[in-house]
């Protein structure tokens, strides 16, 4: 099972681990291309996370990697 597409010519990851700011907790998910994801809750304390300033999504703000689109990979409807 791959977690890395391709796309345009990029490879593009799709599992994240994503860090609770308040717990430590990591959880590696796998993102979804289609949209971005504006909440996470913890798995292990239950916190809400939200984007941080100027981050666009979760992953970006709190992932190892970030989201697709931030990555290069064009998405239907994410465009500027
Ligand atoms: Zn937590």
């Amino acid at each position: 099972m791959s977690k890395i597409i391709e796309s345009t010519g990029k490879k593009i990851a799709l599992e994240s681990v994503v860090h609770c700011p308040k717990c430590g907790f990591e959880s590696a998910e796998i993102m979804p291309t289609d949209s971005c994801l504006l909440r996470y809750q913890c798995k292990n304390c239950g916190f809400v996370m939200t984007p941080t300033e100027g981050k666009c999504c979760i992953f970006c703000s709190y992932g190892s990697v970030p989201c697709p689109p931030i990555q290069g990979m064009k998405v239907p409807g994410l465009e500027e």
